[in-house]
């Protein structure tokens, strides 16, 4: 007798991944180690903030003057966009869709309000595609620990970080996911689990 036949997936869409989270719980650090291991690509972000020493243009984000930031604003380029830290950052359109199509999984690595547009987006692709995790530091004494630790910012700087920090952490209900930072190893261990899991939803599977 033979067996009734039936599909089986070949292939699928890409996962969007939204990663929010105060500046200092290493978040930036889980969607990079992630993505350096080959598990997806990372959305490098536009912005006309100064490049920190060994940031590399076109690699960690693409380095615009203000004008040149709006002029994209103006012609649609932007999938999202916001003010952060009194800087301007936005993610463009084509790289996402294209790789989502593809069936590679994107990172993003964006502030509440960007992860808000996105939220909001109603193209059908996104909506389908899209997983949304928010790092949460383990205390805010740590955050304030880790914060003054990394060294990159002057005084200013950081206290703007801080006070801005203790406001995104409002936003964490809004979010599908929350990874609670504890161990670089147990962080990345959860955070590359879930993506391992969201690849499996159906919605993705063609
Ligand atoms: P940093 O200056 O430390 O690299 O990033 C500051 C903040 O901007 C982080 O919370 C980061 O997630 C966010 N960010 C980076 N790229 C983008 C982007 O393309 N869009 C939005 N909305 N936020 C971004």
């Amino acid at each position: 007798m033979s067996s009734p036949a039936f599909q089986v997936p070949s292939s699928r869409l890409g996962v969007l991944m939204v990663v929010s989270g105060p500046s200092g719980t290493g978040k930036t650090t889980l969607c990079r180690k992630l993505c350096d291991a080959g598990e997806a690509i990372f959305s490098i972000s536009c912005t006309t903030r100064a490049p920190r020493t060994g940031e590399v243009d076109g690699k960690d984000y693409f380095f615009l003057s203000e004008d040149e930031f709006v002029r994209r604003i103006e012609q649609g380029e932007f999938f999202e966009h916001a003010e952060v830290h009194g800087r301007r950052y936005g993610t463009l359109k084509s790289f996402v869709k294209d790789n989502l199509m593809r069936g590679v999984d994107v990172m993003m690595d964006i502030d509440v309000q960007g992860a808000a547009q996105v939220r909001a987006c109603l193209d059908e692709l996104v909506q389908q595609c899209l997983v949304q995790v928010f790092v949460l530091p383990p205390s805010s004494e740590e955050l304030g620990q880790r914060l003054f630790g990394r060294g990159t910012e002057n005084q200013a700087a950081l206290d703007l970080r801080l006070t801005n920090a203790i406001a995104e952490m409002e936003h964490w209900p809004a979010y599908d996911y929350a990874l609670v930072s504890g161990t670089r190893e147990s962080d990345y261990e959860r955070f590359k689990s879930l993506l391992v899991a969201q690849r499996m939803r159906c919605e993705l599977q063609r």
